[in-house]
């Protein structure tokens, strides 16, 4: 019990490095990413634009290692990249977050060869990578999975539906997991591949319309006889359940920091308005109600910020506890950014209802951040699952 919910292994403090990549990142997306916010939201197209102007200054390459064109960031780094970026566009933080994700089990468990002919197209923002994982009968569990993966010689044989798999139609790599033994446990029955599309056999059959993050290509997935050579697995036979698994407790602090930054952004522009709008003939947030609306959403920010940034430095240290601090920050954040969200709607009154104003647009994209990568229900599964262990 002690080593779970024991003492913090390390503390978190920004270095001089990570507050000046911070203020860079915050810069270049009030400037460049937030004016386009609104217009890709309502158009609901994939913004290359943006894409390219996050691999032009480097910020594709925050994950990946020097040694191919990377940058070397570690966690805490990269959450503190997605953060800036949300607190403009969700959408937009959501590049380079899936990348972080789609690449995640290559840059665990990928062979020096693997790793050598994809990262440097990742790194440089060149391809894109999506992580394929749930399916229709497959949401929250996951080794339910029904993709099967044959091996035929050289290859192995892909058949099988992906569903709601974001950048799935817009990316060069798809991470796949997929059966190839449904005999075994249900922790043995999944491999992953590297599948490079487009291929003979593959489709994507459906674009999904969204409520939020509207911009970010959430896409149904055909595996129709798709070959994909076994120099593209990633493990060993039987290692898919693990890797998806470890993936997420890299990939559930990015979706925290997606919604510290989601909840930052709405925070900033309900105080704004907050110091303008008279009624009764004072500003509305001298109106009591207003300004402790105002107090706990800047609460639940900086809780939910202090949060995500220690459990980055807890998973970095090599914490035995990582999937519960993963899950933490993702329930604490994901509530957070749906509340604040909700309440900046509240301060703004009709205003806040129409989008003229960004905080309807931001309350609907804090909803994913409750159900993506996991929902709250699982979050809190894997929490009480360290608490109390497995039931018997
Ligand atoms: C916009 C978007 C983008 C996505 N991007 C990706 C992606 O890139 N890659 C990818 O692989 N997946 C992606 N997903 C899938 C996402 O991770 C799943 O939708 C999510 O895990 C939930 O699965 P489900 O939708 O099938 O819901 P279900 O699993 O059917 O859950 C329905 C409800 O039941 C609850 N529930 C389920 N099991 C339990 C339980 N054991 N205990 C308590 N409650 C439970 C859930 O919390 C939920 O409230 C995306 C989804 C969306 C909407």
């Amino acid at each position: 019990m002690a080593a779970v919910t024991g003492p913090a292994l390390s503390a978190y403090r920004l270095t001089e490095e990570q507050v000046l990549l911070r203020d860079t990142i915050r810069q270049l997306a009030d400037e460049r990413i937030a004016p386009r916010a609104a217009e890709i939201d309502h158009s609901a197209e994939f913004p290359h634009d943006i894409k390219a102007l996050l691999a032009d200054h480097e910020v594709l390459a925050l994950p990946f290692p020097e040694v191919h064109g990377g940058v070397g960031a570690d966690l805490l780094t990269v959450c503190v990249a997605i953060e800036q970026i949300a607190r403009a566009c969700v959408t937009s933080s959501l590049i380079l977050a899936v990348q972080a994700l789609g690449s995640d089990p290559l840059l665990r468990k990928g062979t020096p060869e693997q790793q050598a002919r994809w990262i440097p197209d990742l790194a440089a923002g060149r391809k894109l990578i999506a992580f394929g994982l749930t399916e229709p009968e497959a949401g929250s569990d996951v080794a339910a999975i029904r993709t099967r993966a044959v091996r035929e010689g050289e290859d192995y044989v892909l058949n099988g539906t992906k569903r709601f798999i974001t950048h799935g139609s817009v990316a060069g790599l798809i991470t796949v997991f997929a059966v190839t033994s449904p005999e075994a446990s249900r922790r043995r029955r999944l491999s992953c591949f590297i599948a490079e599309v487009p291929t003979p056999g593959f489709a994507v059959t459906k674009l999904e319309h969204k409520m939020g993050i509207r911009g970010s290509p959430t896409a149904e997935l055909a595996f129709d006889g798709v070959r994909v050579p076994a120099a593209n697995r990633i493990g060993e036979e039987g290692d898919g359940f693990d890797l998806a698994m470890a993936t997420f407790e890299h990939s559930r602090p990015g979706i925290a920091a997606q919604a510290v930054g989601l909840a930052q952004g709405a925070l900033e522009f309900a105080t704004a308005y907050a110091r303008e709008r008279r009624q009764f003939g004072q500003r509305i947030g001298d109106f009591q109600m207003v300004s402790a609306l105002l107090a706990d959403m800047d609460a639940q920010v900086e809780a939910a910020r202090a949060l995500t940034y220690h459990a980055c430095a807890e998973i970095a240290a090599g914490s035995a506890a990582a999937a519960r601090w993963a899950s933490l920050c993702k329930l604490v954040a994901g509530d957070a950014a749906m509340r604040v969200t909700t309440d900046a709607v509240q301060v703004l009154g009709g205003y806040g209802y129409i989008d003229e104003f960004p905080v309807e647009r931001m309350m609907r994209d804090a909803k994913i951040t409750q159900l993506y990568e996991g929902t709250q229900q699982i979050q809190r599964l894997v929490i009480a699952r360290a608490l109390l262990g497995r039931g018997g």
